[in-house]
């Protein structure tokens, strides 16, 4: 296991943490010099723990907008479900203000308020989404192919894509204008009123950080709606595409042009002056649109039949944030290995490190093999399959059932979804594909020893040789 003890700061000095939010901070920040203990008394674990509570609700303000978005301010019961959001989140600011609380455990409950904000966030987005664009169904989309003018939308922002559709609708543009999905957009596929726009046409590219490479190819124009966007950099495959590139409410990027007031006329003026989209004409196609609801309606039954009838052995859940390196070739030797009679479940971009693949069936049966949830956050789904699998089975406890969990962590919604799952008790999880530096050795084996908490090894086999059923 990587030695969490100290944080190397480029300059070969090891710091166990750096604080510098008060007045009273040591010259450069308490820590800067190897402390291990702040001026107030705050000490490198509580002050860790306290980055660990303010990255978790980064994550949570993310899918706290899109709530927001999308809520009724008339509908006193999802209004209800946001306040309490919202008091977590206050709540957990004020217990990081200096001197206000040193004490272990009471960090460690602070998490888990984070962690189960988290659950509720996720529980109310997934409804507002199923609300407002209906029920997702699973959905072949073509992949890297394209015509006519077209815009790529990337990003996690499902309301300004149904925005966008309608307005080149209103403006009788539907059949010159295609839309395109690219990343966390393609579970956009699944959902009923966004596919009956027939314009919304297929996916282009994989996970975000491929930014460079598909923009700068794409002759239409572009918008990203959310995280991850790509900072440009001073090389002329960026110069090529930022002056196409578009950025949504919060997402900026100098020299993009803003949507401002969901204002698409700009944005769609400008696609019409640009030459058809070219050079994407790939047969492929990549599978999506089975949201956690859909599961349990269509597959709930078929799923327990073939669990009592042995033809359904493990669920796999093989999901998170996809970034840049060679580590992550693990997650798709991963999936590749998995068993015929497992089922995979994925969400969230990582899941462009294996979504070319034909998984088939469960034989014996009408089971896809490859389950996408969608969205990072729609990683609740996982969740509602297994508790309701555990209730139907007469297992008291989800973590008896036979699930394996490898999660890729890239940035801070990843952190919302794991401590969500910790506050839910879901125990035996792998991430990867290494440590979050902002751990140390005391939060670390607390993890271990409270959830049994793994940071993956980089060999599927040992970490996973008896539920691959591999002699290890
Ligand atoms: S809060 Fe404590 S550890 Fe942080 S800068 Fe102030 S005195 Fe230092
Ligand atoms: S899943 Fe994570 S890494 Fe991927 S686009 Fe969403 S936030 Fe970014």
């Amino acid at each position: 296991m990587e030695n969490f003890k100290t944080n190397g700061n480029g300059n070969g000095i090891n710091l166990p943490f750096l604080c510098w939010q008060c007045e009273m901070s040591a010259v450069n920040g308490c820590g800067a010099h190897g402390e291990s203990i702040g001026v107030c008394g705050k000490e490198a674990t509580k002050a860790r723990l306290q980055d660990l509570i303010t990255y978790g609700l980064r994550g949570l303000a993310a899918y706290r907008e899109h709530a927001r978005e999308l809520i009724d301010e008339n509908n006193t019961e999802d209004m209800k479900r946001l306040l309490e959001i919202d008091d977590v989140m206050g709540e957990s600011l004020y217990f990081t203000l200096t001197n206000v609380n040193f004490n272990f455990d009471e960090h460690i409950k602070q998490l888990m308020k984070v962690g189960n904000a988290g659950v509720k966030v996720m529980d109310l987005l997934s409804d507002l989404h199923t609300k407002v664009l209906g029920l997702p169904l699973p959905v072949e989309v073509s992949q890297n192919k394209a015509e006519g003018k077209g815009i790529l939308v990337s990003g996690h922002n499902l309301d300004m894509l149904e925005k966008l559709l309608k307005r080149i609708e209103e403006r009788g543009l539907s059949d010159k204008i295609n839309v395109y999905t690219h990343s966390e957009m393609l579970p956009a596929h699944g959902y009923p009123h966004l596919r009956k726009y027939k314009n919304l046409k297929g996916n282009i590219g994989k996970a975000w950080y491929d930014q460079t490479e598909v923009f700068s190819k794409w002759n239409g124009t572009i918008v990203v709606n959310t995280n991850c966007i790509v900072p440009p950099e001073k090389s002329s495959k960026v110069l090529n595409y930022i002056d196409r590139l578009y950025t949504y409410k919060i997402v900026g990027i100098e020299g993009a042009k803003k949507i401002e007031n969901d204002n698409f006329d700009e944005l769609i003026d400008h696609t019409l002056r640009l030459p058809d989209i070219e050079g994407f004409n790939s047969d492929e196609k990549i599978k999506t649109g089975h949201h956690y609801k859909t599961v349990i309606d269509v597959y709930g039954e078929k799923i327990l039949k073939a669990i009592n009838e042995g033809k359904l052995e493990r669920v796999w859940v093989i999901a998170g944030c996809d970034a840049p390196g060679r580590k992550r070739d693990y997650f798709r030797e991963l999936a590749l290995a998995v068993p015929e009679n497992h089922l995979i479940i994925t969400s969230s971009c990582g899941k462009f490190r294996f979504n070319d693949v034909d998984f088939g069936y469960i034989p014996d049966t009408d089971i896809p093999r490859y389950i996408d949830l969608g969205q990072c956050n729609d990683s609740n789904g996982a969740v509602h399959i297994a508790f309701t699998v555990a209730k139907a089975l007469g297992v008291d406890d989800v973590n008896k059932l036979p699930v394996s969990i490898a999660l890729m962590w890239m940035e801070q919604k990843a952190i919302i979804i794991l401590l969500a799952l910790l506050s839910l008790g879901i125990k035996d999880i792998y991430i990867g594909p290494r440590a979050p530096q902002f751990l140390n050795d005391e939060i670390y084996n607390f993890l271990k020893e409270t959830f049994n908490l793994k940071v993956i090894s980089g060999d599927i086999y040992k970490d996973f040789g008896k539920e691959l059923k591999v002699s290890v």
